[in-house]
């Protein structure tokens, strides 16, 4: 290149509001970028290393013990590193943890747990414990309307809604059943106590890192459910039997996801969640203070930390909003195509300048366009 990209520039001016994949934080970029063409004297990229070899091997070990620590998880869990996204953990938990003659709980709160509720369908017996359907996906069910099978062979429910942007506020009670959860936005933006899950899955591409990896930690009991015939690569217990890298894993991806991990252990759990709790909380006082020009979709108590979403009065005002503000700097915030309306997504990396700014602009929206 004949002259040095417009980086820094580029990065004070826009404000990366995506849904995923999304925002990284910039030390991180910085970081890939130094050590791209020379991985740590090696001579060559990382991308271009062996798997095996022990730089790799490193890493790998490394993003685990993170994760492990990171989750609070004990040497009980396996933690993997799979391909196929977040939606191949659709079919690959029911196909190792719905044995013939278990049921499978699901509670449906969104897009996202109707896919998974799907796909276990396909698999075996299937009991929606609640469904959020008929109220538009607005709130997450109490604990007192969860109404579980005798002895589900697992509970399935997804910590935050991407979609409509409804998060669990805290974990619920299986009675003992084991807690399956997908966390593909909202893994480690707050503490949440991950020994509490059998097992937790998450696509890297919202709070992790880049597209490509997805994260699984499995309780060692759970990994010798699966029926014997279960082909190689869909079990868990082929890929934790070794330390998963039975074959050659989202090698890139892995790596970039360690460096998240050591910014996020670097910044602290804590010190992110009370952030995210300051960047949600600009965003829907903006919405709330409007005297009813933003309408928030969410309850109040069901309100995700990490995806905002709201509607305007109407259609056309929703397109101008998302014109006008990506002309001011604010990229990423038209809603999912499947819901509309506007979707603002404050993921780990996302500072508190952007929200600062997008809640600014919208009183200021609101007044030209009233
Ligand atoms: C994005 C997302 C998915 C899908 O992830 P892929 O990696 O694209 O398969 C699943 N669940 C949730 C909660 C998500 O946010």
């Amino acid at each position: 290149m004949a002259t040095a990209p417009p980086a820094a520039t580029t990065a004070d001016h826009v404000y990366n509001f995506n849904a995923g994949p999304a925002i990284l934080p910039r030390p991180v970029l910085e970081e890939v970028q130094a050590e791209l063409l020379d991985y740590r004297g090696t001579g060559i990229s990382i991308m271009e290393a062996s798997h095996r070899a022990p730089e790799y091997e490193e890493i790998n070990a490394q993003a685990q013990e993170r994760l492990r620590r990171l989750l609070g998880l004990g040497e009980e869990y396996a933690v993997l590193f799979l391909g196929g996204g977040a939606t191949t953990q659709f079919d690959m938990v029911p196909m190792n943890l719905l044995t013939p003659g278990r049921t499978a709980d699901y509670v449906v709160t969104g897009n996202w747990t109707q896919k998974a509720r799907d796909e276990a369908r396909k698999i075996g017996s299937v009991h929606v414990a609640a469904s959020m359907e008929e109220e538009r996906f607005t709130r997450i069910p109490r604990q007192e309307e969860l109404r579980f099978s005798a002895d589900p062979a697992y509970v399935h429910i997804c910590s935050n809604e991407t979609v409509w942007g409804v998060q669990w506020p805290d974990a619920p009670d299986t009675g003992g059943a084991p807690l399956v959860a997908d966390m593909s936005s909202d893994i480690l933006s707050r503490p949440l106590g991950g020994s509490r899950f059998a097992l937790l899955y998450a696509g890297a591409q919202k709070n992790l890192g880049p597209a490509g990896v997805t994260v699984v930690a499995i309780r060692a009991d759970l990994l010798e459910r699966a029926p014997k015939d279960l082909p190689t690569m869909l079990r868990y217990a082929t890929h934790a039997k070794s330390k998963s890298l039975y074959n050659t894993p989202p090698v890139f991806p892995v790596y970039v996801m360690n460096l998240v991990l050591a910014w996020i252990e670097e910044t602290g759990v804590d010190v992110i969640a009370e952030r995210n709790r300051r960047k949600a909380a600009l965003i829907y006082d903006a919405v709330d203070t409007s005297g009813g020009y933003y309408r928030g979709h969410a309850e109040p108590g069901s309100r995700s930390l990490m995806n905002a979403t709201f509607r305007l009065p109407d259609e056309e005002k929703e397109t101008m909003f998302v014109r006008e503000a990506a002309e001011q700097g604010f990229v990423g915030l038209a809603g999912h195509r499947s819901v509309g309306g506007i979707r603002v997504s404050l993921y780990n990396a996302m500072g508190l300048e952007g929200p600062e700014a997008l809640a600014q602009f919208m009183p200021d929206f609101a007044a030209r366009h009233g």
